[in-house]
């Protein structure tokens, strides 16, 4: 069996063309890598979550206080107003009948009443701000379940993409492994270099006479060059290799 000679790895047309479509491979396979890491990375930031469950939190804790001040506000109201209470009763049981006594039981009547409203009013103050804090809680509880409901549906979306991504991946690393075997290892190291130097761009499409990667125009002799068959051409201002589809 006549063994074919390896034509195809020196014909720098069709090289051009190979290293023009492995170009087409790594690209893709860099928007996917990035696409991928930019996934893994949304995937790994639980910081909504997690500033929802600290509101949450602090949420608790005000209410919390606030609850308590209403106690200490309720307890406040009730000893002054039984105090009132037994004031009015020794007031008016008869039992005092002193009257010097009696105006004083009288003042102090008086005075208490008036203590009285105030703490009343302190009371009701400290139940608005407990009714505050509690619909604040509820409200940062409702939250964190929303952002929990978002991060689940966004959770589902991202795996799948990132499922997508990964087989995508790996069907253009399969690709690209076959697609080495037919280039010449220095041809191979040179790609490599400019794809590193280059943006991730080695090579460029000509169009009209330009370099489609910088638009430089290039001169007869190296458009000449570039659909030649005798070696791969370049860009002078970029330094790409040059394919003209
Ligand atoms: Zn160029």
């Amino acid at each position: 069996m006549l063994a074919f000679p390896a034509i195809r790895f020196y014909n720098p047309s069709m090289l051009a063309f190979q290293l023009y479509q492995l170009q087409g491979i790594d690209t893709r396979r860099d928007r996917l890598q990035a696409e991928i890491a930019a996934l893994e990375a949304q995937l790994a930031d639980q910081s909504a979550i997690e500033a929802a469950q600290a509101a949450l939190k602090a949420a608790q804790a005000a209410w919390q206080k606030a609850a308590t001040a209403l106690r200490a506000a309720e307890a406040e109201t009730a000893a002054v107003r039984e105090k009132l209470q037994r004031t009015e009763e020794m007031l008016y049981s008869g039992r005092v009948r002193n009257p010097k006594e009696l105006q004083d039981l009288q003042r102090e009547a008086e005075a208490l009443k008036r203590l009285l409203t105030q703490r009343e009013d302190a009371e009701l103050e400290t139940m608005l701000a407990a009714e505050e804090a509690e619909a604040a809680f509820r409200q940062a509880e409702e939250k964190l379940r929303a952002v929990q409901h978002t991060r689940l549906q966004q959770e589902s979306r991202w795996r799948g993409d990132l499922g997508n991504h990964r087989r995508a991946l790996a069907a253009l690393d399969k690709r690209r492994t076959e697609m080495l075997t037919t280039i010449p290892a220095e041809t191979l190291a040179q790609y490599e270099r400019l794809r590193a130097q280059r943006h991730g761009l080695a090579v460029a499409t000509v169009t009209e006479g330009t370099c489609d990667a910088c638009g430089a125009p290039l001169t007869p002799d190296i458009l000449r060059s570039a659909r030649s068959n005798t070696q791969l051409a370049f860009c002078p201002t970029c330094k790409r290799i040059l394919y003209v589809p």
